[in-house]
């Protein structure tokens, strides 16, 4: 049997924000991409907090507008609750310039609006197309065998490739990739509701994080369509221990917090509730001879602080203008121009990460007297500036955070011996 064949400049692999950015700044600069995605659009994922950082790349990609024209609900903060305790971070309050709002999106109309502005520039994008094998030369072309959803195949011969696969990994488990992550496995059950008691608790234009038990978080993302994301977080063993099926451990969560309970209860769903586990993940490197990884097909950590979306926009802009700039014929240090980049953001999450499971933040966010210059400071990284070096909670992530806690601890006692 003939096989098509086809050559590009670059060849995309995954639709989802990494894969569009990357697509859309390759086109913009001249290149000829080719973009394969292995779903039929639009489709589900998972991922719809976004992050103000995040601005930047969709403006530079010319994807904004397409973007502005859905209408999605605008964000402006992330709130934490425990009990009666409230945090609230305003971006317009933080410490790094740049954009202070974003929004909250339904993935599935978020990806198709993103998709159909490429389209109408002219990119061309195989739905229902997966990668089934990629041989690389020596000299970085490669040929990559791709499946459309009749069955047949083509080889796309390609300059570069980027991986923007997502939880596909493509190149990572093809080569051997995978790394093993650090971070202890969790699991969410999430759905889409009806929130039409919302109002009168909230205005939605943030994101609620609500802590429910040890270790064991909410989020509650309201969307423009009067919906809302609402989805439990905790250990894979919190689960195990909730009885019966999956609808019943999710009504059994909803009724087991005040603050859920009477928002929630007995609001319509759009969807059953769904699961997702396991989802922490590295790779040995970003890059080789003739590709390079985008989006969570690098690393991706937790969902907690809603970064996963800004670190797909980002690193699909950056590995698109340095794939620009090598096929131009420059040389690029692919390890200092961009794993270290993007490693050091994605270092400076992991600080957050671990912070918020092993109670380091809760004491923060949650002390009774809130310095404002460190949360202004805090504010910036949950916005997504981790690559601000002016910012001490970002130069120093890890340490910044344990001295505030120690802090903390320090005025506690100090508080308890006066008493
Ligand atoms: P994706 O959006 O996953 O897109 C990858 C695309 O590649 C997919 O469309 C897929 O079909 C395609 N693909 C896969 N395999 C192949 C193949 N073989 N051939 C061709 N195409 C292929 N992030 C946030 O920013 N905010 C949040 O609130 C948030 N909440 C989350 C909650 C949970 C429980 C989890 C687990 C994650 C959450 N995330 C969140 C993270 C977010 O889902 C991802 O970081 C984000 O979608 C990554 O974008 P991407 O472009 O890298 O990949």
């Amino acid at each position: 049997m003939k096989m098509n064949s086809l050559k590009t400049d670059v060849l995309v692999i995954g639709a989802g924000p990494a894969g569009s950015v990357a697509a859309a700044m390759l086109h913009k600069k001249g290149l000829k991409v080719k973009v394969v995605e292995k779903q039929q659009f639009p489709r589900f994922v998972i991922g719809e907090s976004l992050l103000p950082r995040c601005m930047d790349a969709f403006e530079e990609a010319d994807l904004l507008d397409a973007i502005k024209a859905c209408g999605f609900q605008e964000k402006f903060g992330a709130k934490f609750m425990k009990d009666d305790a409230i945090c609230d971070f305003n971006f317009s309050q933080g410490f790094t310039p740049g954009y202070s709002w974003t929004w909250q999106v339904t993935r599935a109309d978020f990806d198709k609006a993103l998709t159909d502005s490429l389209q109408q520039r002219g990119i061309e994008i195989d739905f229902q197309t997966g990668v089934e094998k990629i041989e690389f030369a020596e000299d970085g072309y490669s040929k990559t065998t791709v499946v459309d959803k009749g069955g047949n195949s083509s080889v796309i011969t390609a300059r570069y490739i980027i991986d923007a696969s997502g939880y596909g990994r493509v190149i990572p488990r093809m080569f051997d990739l995978d790394k093993p992550s650090g971070l202890d496995p969790r699991k969410a059950v999430f759905v889409h509701i009806q929130d039409n008691r919302r109002l009168h608790f909230e205005e939605p234009s943030r994101i609620l994080i609500i802590v429910y038990a040890p270790g064991t978080w909410v989020w509650v993302i309201p969307f423009s369509n009067g919906t809302t994301s609402l989805g439990f977080v905790g250990s894979m063993d919190y689960f195990e221990k909730l009885d019966g099926d999956i609808n019943q451990q999710f009504k059994t969560l909803v009724e087991g917090n005040k603050y859920l309970r009477e928002r929630f209860q007995d609001q319509e769903l759009v969807f059953e509730p769904r699961k997702l586990e396991a989802w922490s993940i590295k790779t040995k490197k970003f890059h080789g001879n003739g590709f390079v990884l985008a989006g969570n097909a690098t690393e991706f950590l937790d969902p907690v602080f809603s970064s996963g979306v800004m670190f797909a926009a980002v690193s699909g802009h950056l590995a698109a203008n340095l794939v620009v700039k090598k096929l131009q014929g420059a040389e690029v240090d692919w390890e200092t121009e961009y794993t270290d980049v993007m490693q050091q953001g994605v270092d400076t999450f992991r600080s957050y990460v671990n912070g918020w499971y092993d109670g380091t933040l809760e004491k923060i966010f949650f002390h009774s007297q809130p310095n404002e210059e460190i949360k202004k400071k805090i504010c910036s990284v949950l916005a997504g500036y981790v690559w601000d070096m002016n910012n001490p909670f970002v130069q120093n992530h890890s340490i910044s955070l344990r001295n505030v806690s120690k802090f903390i601890d320090f005025q506690i006692k100090m508080a308890e011996l006066s008493r």
